[in-house]
């Protein structure tokens, strides 16, 4: 990739489903010019999952009564129908990812890592290991999953996260897991569904039920289902409290609590503590909300460098989380929109997102709650 003489209108960075789903967008704007590209394969990250990590959220094809799949990232498509899966895994995901992709023949380069980003006067110009490329807008899909968050605690490095194979393997004996939101609580299952003593800790007692329906701030149904066998074995403790510090005792590990108590493992601790908002190479370009999320305007564009966007799980409004498929993808069309029409395109066709339920541009319809 030389550095082409002709700016692209839009660039994308990353060919995750935020990628992916940004794509397709910009493609139904007429006449757009623009590229994605991703460091490794399409769908990297689904690829880079443990092979035990399934989606949390179901996929049915609903599409053609106005629910579209959860998980798909453009309105004609649905995992569960080109896969036939409702949970599925990362390959089964990434699978589903490369034949959208290929039906809408997105212009995509795989392989190209980028490494840097320059605001020029007529827009960006993106660095990678194949060379340059000039963009006017540029959308950063990255993903988080690049950026796992290790808690802030001594003995941090004994610990294994979730991304991690590590964390997954068979474990016996006595586990600890810290984090006991949706990755604690799923770990924890799998590793009580194989026989192990788990306890897990986490402050916030996140595992309740809690008020609010948005399924960003409690349990996934499936998921209260599993806490509720894996609690019958008699094999699962959940701990209100702070884990503050982890050592190696003999031949096991033992977690601090803030109470004073100490809880020992047989193998390392399972760090379930989340994700950053991965921004890489474009961090500078944004900033930061006081609780350490990118501050973005209302069309998800950085507030300090006009031009970048941000797609995917990172996004916040408010307190509303765009954390999953089904919510982020509301802004695909939309950010596509707003390029499209910086550029002076028609992206009139942009309206059948609309339509399928994939495109929310009024940002106070979202997060209301269920009556029942
Ligand atoms: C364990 C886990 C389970 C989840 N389960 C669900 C679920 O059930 N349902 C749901 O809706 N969401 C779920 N999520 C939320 C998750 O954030 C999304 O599913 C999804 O991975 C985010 O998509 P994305 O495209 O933003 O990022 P990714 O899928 O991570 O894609 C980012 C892409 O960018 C590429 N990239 C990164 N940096 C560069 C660079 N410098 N240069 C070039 N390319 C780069 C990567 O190679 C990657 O392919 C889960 C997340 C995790 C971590």
């Amino acid at each position: 990739m030389a550095s082409s003489p002709q700016a692209l209108d839009a660039l994308v960075i990353g060919a995750g489903p935020a990628g992916i789903g940004t794509a397709l967008a910009l493609a139904a704007v007429d006449d757009l010019h623009f590229g994605v590209l991703d460091r490794g394969q399409i769908g990297q990250t689904f690829l880079d999952w443990p092979e035990q990590q399934t989606f949390l959220t179901p996929s049915f094809t609903g599409n053609g009564f106005g629910a579209t799949d959860l998980n798909s990232v453009h309105p004609e498509t649905s995992p569960a129908f080109s896969i036939g899966v409702d949970y599925l895994n990362g390959a089964q995901y990434a699978k589903y990812l490369r034949s959208v992709a290929g039906h809408f023949q997105l212009p995509i380069m795989e392989e190209v890592e980028v490494a840097g980003v320059a605001v020029r006067s007529d827009g960006f110009e993106v660095f990678s290991n194949r060379g340059s490329v000039r963009a006017r807008s540029l959308v950063w899909a990255g993903g988080e999953f690049g950026q796992p968050l290790v808690p802030r605690i001594s003995g941090s490095t004994l610990t294994d996260h979730t991304s991690g194979a590590a964390a997954w393997a068979i474990r016996s004996g006595d586990v600890v897991v810290i984090g006991g939101y949706e990755s604690g609580i799923d770990i924890a299952c799998l590793h009580v569904e194989n026989g192990a003593h788990v306890t897990v800790v986490d402050e916030n007692t996140p595992w309740d039920a809690g008020s609010g329906s948005d399924p960003s701030f409690r349990l996934a149904p499936r998921s209260r289902v599993r806490l509720q066998r894996a609690l019958a074995t008699g094999r699962l403790s959940l701990v209100s409290a702070r884990a503050v510090s982890v050592h190696a005792v003999g031949d096991g590990f033992a977690t601090k609590l803030s109470d004073g108590e100490n809880i020992r493992s047989d193998s390392k601790p399972i760090a379930a503590t989340g994700f950053g908002s991965g921004l890489g190479p474009v961090q500078q370009l944004f900033t930061a909300r006081p609780d350490g999320w990118p501050e973005l305007d209302e069309d998800d564009q950085s507030t300090i460098t006009p031009g970048l966007f941000l797609s995917g799980p990172s996004i916040r409004h408010g307190g509303l989380k765009f954390c999953f498929i089904y919510k982020f993808r509301q802004r695909f069309a939309h950010i596509a929109r707003v390029i499209g029409e910086r550029s002076g395109k028609d992206t009139s066709a942009l309206e059948a997102w609309r339509e399928a339920g994939m495109l929310t541009d009024d940002l106070s319809c979202c997060g209301a709650e269920c009556a029942c």
